[in-house]
């Protein structure tokens, strides 16, 4: 099969259009045939490499897929060949504590496909039964594969995290990204306020098209994004406000002064991707037209190291997905 693939970390420049044997399945996982792959920041951070994050190499990445069942294992008896879906991006043991819990996001096995097991940048990729979601018809594949990633991460952050409540004021850093623009709809879907940052104005109006009732121009405006936006982030926050960071785009040093965090009453919170019940949850008000994916634009597979460059650039508004 074709596939993108890396033998070593580094520029766009490492991304190979290359033959691959295609992957062979256990009894309790599908083949799917991949129709589109979205790509998201976690991409860039695999492709460079993280520091005590040993990817296998030679590695596919990509972690956000929409498809065909290609094949079934012999266990499995929910999906049938020729069904299309949408893979849930995590990957756990399906065993422990948290993930029998339904909180598999807590999985110490979690991982994403793409990270550190082979992902969707290809023609066919391999996956779990229990990764299979039912396909929203009112999508494109490149429109669904726009979805999981980056909805269930906004999800998780505002609703299983930060519980926001009606009537709040929201502010979203960063309003162009997959997450950003999947939060703004999240958020006022819950009836809050929402304050939305980004680059340029033209994005700012993007962000209002999607719901934002206030925008602010980060270049223009004092509100930047990780260490970078870290204490002007803390400042913004009302008394008992609650701090939610789902990475460390711009690096992972902060402090913080204590005098405000317990006199205002603050809560920092951390939020690492989501779990497969508030996907589950997030598909179904997709499927219904209450959540819309973003899709900025489409690059065939084969340039997949264009569009990792369009993506590092930041000049996107949504989401960059690649069509197989
Ligand atoms: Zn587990």
């Amino acid at each position: 099969m074709k596939a993108i693939v890396f033998e070593q970390h580094g520029s766009p420049d490492v991304l190979k259009y290359i033959d691959v044997p295609q992957p062979a399945i256990k009894p309790n996982e599908v083949l799917v045939r991949v129709k589109a792959c979205a790509l998201n920041h976690l991409d860039l951070w695999v492709r460079l490499g993280l520091p005590g994050v040993p990817i296998p190499l030679p590695h596919i990445p990509g972690s956000d897929v929409a498809g065909e069942i290609a094949q079934v294992g012999s266990e499995v008896t929910s999906v049938r060949v020729g069904q299309k879906v949408v893979l849930a991006p995590g990957v756990t043991c399906g065993k422990c504590p948290a993930c029998v819990s339904g909180l598999d996001n807590r999985c110490r096995y979690f991982t994403n496909l793409g990270y550190m097991i082979d992902g969707g940048c290809a023609e066919f990729v391999r996956v779990p039964e229990v990764n299979c979601l039912p396909y929203p018809e009112n999508l494109s594949f490149e429109e669904a594969a726009a979805v999981p990633l980056v909805f269930q991460t906004a999800w998780h952050m505002l609703v299983g995290r930060a519980q926001l409540q009606p009537g709040e004021d929201v502010l979203i850093l960063g309003a162009s990204s997959g997450v950003g623009s999947a939060a703004i709809q999240i958020a006022k879907f819950f009836g809050a306020r929402v304050i939305a940052t980004a680059g340029t104005d033209e994005k700012l109006q993007k962000a209002k098209r999607l719901g934002a009732d206030h925008g602010i121009n980060h270049k223009s405006q004092k509100i930047r994004a990780g260490t970078a936006t870290w204490d002007e982030s803390i400042a913004s926050l009302a008394p008992s406000g609650r701090l939610v960071t789902c990475g460390a785009t711009t690096g992972f040093d902060a402090r913080i002064d204590l005098r405000f965090l317990f006199s205002r009453q603050l809560s920092l919170l951390g939020s690492y991707m989501g779990t497969k019940s508030e996907l589950y949850t997030v598909m179904k008000l997709v499927a219904a037209g209450r959540l819309k994916p973003v899709v900025d634009r489409v690059f065939p597979l084969s340039q997949a190291a264009a569009a990792h460059a369009y993506l590092e650039s930041s000049s996107q508004f949504g989401k960059v997905v690649l069509r197989v």
